[in-house]
């Protein structure tokens, strides 16, 4: 295992750095502040037009869909540096660069399973960050973390032409931003089919009749910049040929999604980790209690030790899951891509919590972005599978080894 990186990896993630600290950083307050005059407002979920200079800055630096190695060239293990730096801003450089979440995944499963039709209408703009997309599989009703139970029907029309849906779907990020025109719908179309074939994913314009957005559902009070919202789909209908792959194949595309999906998560946490290091460090350097700085404190220097040891672990096993995901594919990887998506949300949680804490009562207000960051890393213990579903997995590859 080799994860010294390559020429390639160096030049990008140098590239990501300078355009974190030449263009991204400077551009926070003034996004949060445009923000912030719009909270409440019917304008509040447009998007901050920083945010589209940041974007035409970013490609004319090439750092554009490097999310995706068919097109980008760069390996998982390439990728990983440029993703761990823009998780340094959580918020705007993962989509300055399009390679945000929820989109990213759509923008793979389009790519992989897409008709050259669906391509052309919906992949290609949100490779050119024109429009957004929303991922819809968990519903209020059933225990969503085992995807073979999802109720929502999708029914063939009387006459054989469109899928008619009906359901109810809760926390589908990105729908807030109107930008979102395209969601990614998850329902049963074989109800009498084998679990694991019961499931097919539509493509459902968000203009669609029927379709209904209730609420958006805060995270911990924030609202996060495009929204998680709750959705209604009442008699829904498109025409047949909105089918994203086979039908019957849902819960293989549910797969397919996730699994380069959480590495890309848990490399950004890791880089907002190091953020909050960052951020430790200096709160502790420059504060003094009790006749002594906080950093010459024992216990304030063995909480930034800590967490300095538990990054490089997490960092590790990021770059180990980056490499066999390149070698063996998402499925080859699963048993990592499962302990990475615990093991990284639960450290960058425990590292923001120090950071927290060593700010004392400022670390929980809006002045720094920990309380913001530690809301962010928890919620990534739920989001994309709880954590006990991905021990689960980690435990039955372990047990299999004594069979
Ligand atoms: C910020 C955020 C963004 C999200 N974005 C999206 C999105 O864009 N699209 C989307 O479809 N969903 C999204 N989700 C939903 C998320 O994927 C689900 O919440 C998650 O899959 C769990 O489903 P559930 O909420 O129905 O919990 P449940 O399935 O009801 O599980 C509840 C709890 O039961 C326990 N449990 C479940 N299974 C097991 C098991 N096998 N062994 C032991 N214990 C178990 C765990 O403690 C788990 O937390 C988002 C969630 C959050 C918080």
């Amino acid at each position: 295992m080799d994860f010294s990186p390559s020429d390639t990896a160096l030049d990008y993630s140098n590239r990501m750095r300078a355009f974190l600290r030449e263009a991204v950083l400077p551009a926070e307050p003034v996004y949060d502040a445009w923000r912030a005059q719009r909270r409440g407002t019917p304008r509040e979920w447009d998007t901050p037009p920083v945010l589209e200079e940041l974007k035409t800055e970013a490609r004319s630096r090439g750092l554009w869909n490097l999310f995706l190695p068919d097109i980008s060239k760069l390996s998982n293990l390439e990728y990983a540096p440029v993703a761990e730096v823009s998780g340094w801003s959580p918020v705007i450089a993962p989509e300055a660069i399009n390679c945000q979440a929820p989109d990213t995944g759509n923008m793979e499963i389009l790519h992989m399973f897409g008709t050259p039709e669906q391509k052309q209408r919906w992949l290609a703009p949100l490779l050119d960050g024109e429009i957004r997309s929303a991922f819809a599989m968990t519903e209020p009703d059933v225990a969503s973390s085992d995807a073979t139970n999802v109720r929502t029907s999708i029914r063939l029309s009387a006459s054989g032409s469109e899928y008619v849906i009906n359901g109810r779907k809760w926390w589908i990020s990105g729908t807030a931003d109107p930008r979102c025109v395209i969601f990614i719908v998850m329902g049963q179309t074989d109800p009498d089919a084998p679990a694991h074939r019961q499931q097919s994913m539509v493509l459902v314009p968000r203009d669609t009749p029927g379709v209904e957005i209730k609420r958006h559902l805060p995270v911990f009070g924030y609202q996060d910049q495009h929204g998680h919202s709750e959705i209604e789909f009442h008699d829904v209908r498109v025409p047949v040929s909105n089918l994203l792959g086979e039908r019957g194949g849902g819960f293989a595309i549910a797969q397919a999604r996730l699994g380069p999906g959480r590495i890309h998560h848990c490399m950004r946490l890791i880089g907002m980790a190091e953020r909050a290091i960052e951020a430790m460090v200096r709160r502790a350097s420059s504060r003094a209690a009790f006749g002594r700085t906080l950093s010459e404190q024992g216990v304030v220097r063995e909480q930034i030790a800590q967490s300095r040891l538990e990054v490089e672990q997490a960092r590790l096993l990021a770059l180990k899951t980056a490499w066999l995901i390149d070698r063996h594919g998402a499925r080859g990887a699963r048993t990592e891509i499962a302990g990475i998506k615990v093991v990284v949300p639960r450290i960058a949680c425990a590292i923001v919590d120090r950071a927290i804490q060593i700010h004392g009562a400022g670390g929980f207000s809006d002045d720094f972005p920990l309380a913001y960051f530690y809301a962010w890393a928890r919620a990534l213990r739920m989001a994309d599978g709880p954590d006990e579903v991905h021990l689960g997995v980690v435990a039955r590859e372990e047990l299999k080894k004594i069979e």
